[in-house]
């Protein structure tokens, strides 16, 4: 399948890895928008959050980015865990994927 999110998470494409396991993968954003910016995907390809079913799954991602903030050194000062959907949502990678912003005061409403 010719998707960039499936490619990192094979490791077809060079990424910035922080954190996987069996089921996840994160790795650092190439345009980061703060100073901790990562992205948290699935190793199996979902389009987006809609086609996610599986409670195990959904849990290893949220459990990934938890991780990966204490390890950032974020999970004290805050941060943002959100994923865009569709075309409204400003989705542009149809592979579902968590943001994980951090390391600055983030606004609302977004943009
Ligand atoms: P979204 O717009 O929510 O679909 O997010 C897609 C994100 O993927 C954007 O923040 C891009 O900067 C990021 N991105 C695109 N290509 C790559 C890549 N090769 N490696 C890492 N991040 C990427
Ligand atoms: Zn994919």
């Amino acid at each position: 399948m010719n998707c960039l999110f499936c490619k990192i998470a094979r490791g077809e494409i060079p990424a910035a890895r922080l954190y996987e396991d069996d089921q996840v993968v994160a790795f650092s954003d190439l345009n980061p928008q703060a100073p901790v910016h990562v992205l948290i995907v699935p190793r199996i390809h979902l389009d987006s959050l809609l086609a996610l079913d599986d409670p195990a799954l959904a849990l290893a991602m949220l459990n990934a980015a938890k991780t990966v903030a204490r390890e950032k050194g974020i999970d004290e000062t805050g941060f943002r865990l959100l994923t865009n959907v569709g075309e409204d949502g400003g989705q542009s990678v149809p592979h579902l994927h968590w943001h994980l912003l951090g390391g600055r005061r983030m606004e609302w409403p977004p943009g």
